[in-house]
């Protein structure tokens, strides 16, 4: 039997990283390193493993990825379990149960959704395009929710592990709904809160990239679009129904006719039960659908190698595919600010004196590390003039996800 994964935020404190190879505590160690890692020959231990291109790196990414781009992370100096202590998202069942705390959820994303909406993707993101344009990188597996991976390298497949905030989905009918009609809909049914955001706005709170001056004009949100306004009075907040279940009430599976009922602006009432809509994110408590895990599974099985970038791999559904890259003897690299859970299992056995080819540990930013890693990589030869081979095309990857 299939085990389902639940995703679980794990908030416990991580060692400090080694750094493999020793020198790779610069930047230019730590390209060097780098550059070895994704040119190495296979590794041994894959020679047999078929339908694997053991040439190619597979990338798994987190909220570290996205600071550069003005998100906040949750570990890093300015992540949310540091800067405030209080958070605590909210739980699938809590989400399904309770019409307050949707609320509340839905009060915060609509004023964190503008600053999510105007980020973009960060130099990390296009350096990962360029890889995937040199024949180096095969896939992308994140954890983010943003959609900045499928913005910056549209050809270069993606597979959102928790799922994104771009769209809507109804936990009735399964339709889903754009994220942008759903915040025209929530302004129009918070007239109030709407001015509150238009002066957040005016305050300038959303216009800066850097997180510190938007806590300082009043603005805060974590990475899951979400703002905090301590205070709000959220009991006000109201918002839509799913549309496709007000026109057409399901019969739900024991028979029974499912009831919709809204206000006369359209804002869906407690009587109701159905037509809730949720984030397309998996959230805290919700299982990951068995289609994605074993998607994320195969996008590790085929490929020779790891990238891991901007992640602590806290949540353990990322951390079990790092888990399994080690098992199937992929070597592994990780560029990351402060500790990665159970790294040192993932170096252990490393040949003394390897120069990166087995096995890298850096600690960096992404945006600043990645660039200067495609440079070098292209003044070496490695550039989408070289021939690459069949195998490193991206058609049949994730083509269950896509069917
Ligand atoms: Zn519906």
């Amino acid at each position: 039997m299939q085990k389902t994964l639940m995703r679980i935020p794990y908030t416990g404190p991580l060692p400090a990283p080694y750094i493999i190879p020793r020198n790779a505590n610069t930047p230019t160690g730590a390209i060097a390193a780098l550059s070895k890692f994704l040119t190495a020959p296979p590794a041994p231990a894959l020679q047999d493993h078929r339908g694997c291109d053991t040439r190619s790196t597979v990338i798994l990414s987190g909220a570290g990825i996205s600071v550069a781009s003005g998100l906040a992370d949750y570990r890093g100096t300015n992540g949310t379990y540091r800067q405030n202590k209080t958070y605590r998202p909210i739980y699938y069942h809590e989400f399904l149960a309770n019409h307050e705390a949707r609320k509340r959820y839905w009060a915060r994303s609509f004023l964190g959704w503008t600053n999510l909406h105007k980020a973009k993707p960060n130099a990390a993101h296009y350096a990962i395009k360029d890889l995937g344009d040199i024949g180096i990188v095969r896939s992308v597996v994140t954890q983010n929710v943003d959609s900045f991976h499928s913005i910056a390298h549209p050809d270069l497949p993606t597979l959102e592990l928790h799922g994104y905030l771009r769209a809507l989905i109804c936990v009735t009918c399964g339709n889903d709904l754009p994220r942008e009609a759903f915040q025209e809909s929530l302004t129009k049914l918070n007239p109030a809160w709407a001015a509150f955001l238009a002066e957040a706005i005016a305050s300038g709170a959303l216009d800066t990239e850097n997180p510190e001056e938007r806590r300082s004009k009043g603005m805060k949100t974590n990475p899951d679009g979400d703002a905090d306004l301590p205070g709000a009075p959220y009991s006000t907040f109201r918002y839509p129904a799913c549309p496709h279940c007000l026109a057409n009430p399901l019969i739900s599976a024991d028979g029974t006719q499912t009831n919709v009922e809204v206000d006369k602006e359209g804002a869906w009432k407690p009587t109701s039960n159905a037509g809730v809509l949720k984030p397309a994110v998996v959230m805290f408590g919700e299982s990951i659908p068995g289609k994605v895990k074993e998607a994320a599974e195969q996008a590790i099985d085929g490929s020779g190698r790891l990238l891991v970038l901007g992640t602590s791999l806290a949540t353990y559904s990322a951390w079990r595919l790092a888990r399994r890259a080690k098992e199937r003897g992929m070597p592994i690299a990780i560029v990351n600010l402060g500790g990665v859970r159970g790294e040192e299992a993932f170096f252990q056995e490393l040949a003394v004196g390897q120069q990166g080819e087995a096995g890298v540990r850096v600690e960096m930013k992404t945006d600043k590390l990645l660039p200067g890693l495609v440079e070098q990589l292209r003044r070496t030869g490695h550039d989408a003039s070289n021939p690459v081979d069949d195998q490193h095309t991206n058609s049949g990857v994730f083509k269950d996800m896509l069917s």
